[in-house]
């Protein structure tokens, strides 16, 4: 029996949860896995309900699930809400994180031969890119516990302070090389050592690191450059390692890749999958859209791809993740999409889709 934790958080959370629920016991059933959903509330929801981003009540029961599913969260109702305590006070998701280290953030990007057309991208350049963001989860800038705003000389000043130690950085290291051992064996990692001194180290790091997995071509870059050369050659890239900022940013960069932000899953991870079985919080990488909340058209695909990556770092069925691709993957070569991307199918409709195809 798996315990699965279904946090639809806020906007288009709860309904792409749903659409990911559905796959899930799909899939679970296909496994032959028998699997305990359990419904609770995340940030504005939980908000409105109790008066916190995250309970002590929900942070319990989620150290006792094998894997996190979260729709989203966050919305104008919220977001300038101030909570006592630190960074990880103020976001029900971070809080999450926090708590339970899940450091190794994967974001996977890539191009849909069917949605290029959807995308910026011209000439076959993004023909079979496929790229994995690590992002770093519990650390650096949005973690940082100076911060604040103060008066200075009657001007305001506000400040995040940067701070990585090594464990940290060797930690997602040791996780990004593991993963591109999986894949195509190229790992770039992307710093502003020229500049700033938690990059110094992050590079120091990440490059004793990289002598473990000689069987990995490994290259440090200059983050800037780094998201420049993604867009211009975007296949020569595999896995490309970033602290907790820089993360986030490429992650929504090379989603242009997918044709939309709706297309995109994620995974942050407890541990290194090469330890076998993770503890994982899966979540589309999306926000909660409030511009189309409540309509029932919002791209399901992220989530559903999510509800893949559970089953391969979390239930050890990578066969069944590439079920999921290959099935959605089927379903936009055959015309069905969501609005996002350029068609008519309702959330229910997309799911419909691939579900028929997973069972083809
Ligand atoms: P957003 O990702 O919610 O939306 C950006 C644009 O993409 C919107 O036009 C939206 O309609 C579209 N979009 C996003 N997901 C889609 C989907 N599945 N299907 C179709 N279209 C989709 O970003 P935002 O508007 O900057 O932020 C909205 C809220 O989400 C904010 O409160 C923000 O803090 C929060 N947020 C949450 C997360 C998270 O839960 N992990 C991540 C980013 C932002
Ligand atoms: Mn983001």
């Amino acid at each position: 029996m798996a315990h699965i934790l279904a946090l639809g958080g806020d906007g288009i959370g709860p309904e792409i949860l749903d659409q990911g629920v559905r796959v899930a016991e799909h899939l679970a059933a296909a496994a032959n896995l028998s699997l305990n959903i359990n419904y609770e509330l995340l940030h504005g929801a939980s908000y409105d309900r109790y008066g916190s981003f995250c309970t002590a009540d929900l942070l319990a029961k989620a150290r006792v699930a094998d894997a996190i599913l979260v729709g989203a969260v966050g919305g104008p109702k919220w977001d300038d809400i101030r909570m006592p305590g630190g960074a990880e006070c103020q976001d029900g998701l971070m809080y999450l994180r926090h708590h339970l280290q899940t450091y190794l953030g994967l974001r996977p990007a890539r191009n849909w031969a069917s949605l290029t057309n959807r995308t910026p991208f011209k000439n076959n350049l993004i023909d079979g890119a496929n790229i994995l963001i690590l992002r770093e989860m519990c650390g650096g800038a949005m973690f940082s516990s100076q911060r604040g705003q103060r008066l200075e000389n009657g001007k305001r000043k506000g400040f995040d302070m940067i701070t990585y130690n090594e464990d940290e950085v060797a930690r997602i290291a040791h996780g990004g090389f593991a993963l591109a051992r999986r894949r195509n064996k190229r790992l770039v990692s992307c710093d502003k050592s020229n500049v700033m001194e938690s990059y110094k180290l992050w590079r120091e790091i990440v490059s004793e690191v990289s002598l473990e997995y000689p069987d990995v071509s490994f290259e440090n870059m200059f983050a800037d450059n780094c998201g420049y050369q993604m867009m211009m050659r975007p296949c020569d890239f595999d896995v490309v390692l970033c602290c907790n900022q820089l993360g986030d940013l490429f992650s929504d960069l090379t989603g242009s890749f997918a044709g939309s932000l709706g297309m995109l899953p994620s995974a942050c991870l407890a541990s290194n999958p090469a330890d076998g079985a993770a503890f994982g919080i899966y979540e589309s990488t999306s926000g909660s859209a409030p511009d189309i909340a409540g309509k029932g058209i919002a791209n399901p695909v992220g989530m559903i791809l999510s509800v893949g990556m559970m089953f391969e770092f979390t239930f050890g069925r990578a066969d069944l993740n590439h079920a999921v691709e290959r099935a959605i993957e089927r379903a936009i070569a055959n015309g069905i999409a969501t609005r996002d991307v350029g068609g008519t199918a309702s959330s229910t409709e997309m799911t419909d889709a691939i579900l028929e195809r997973l069972m083809q």
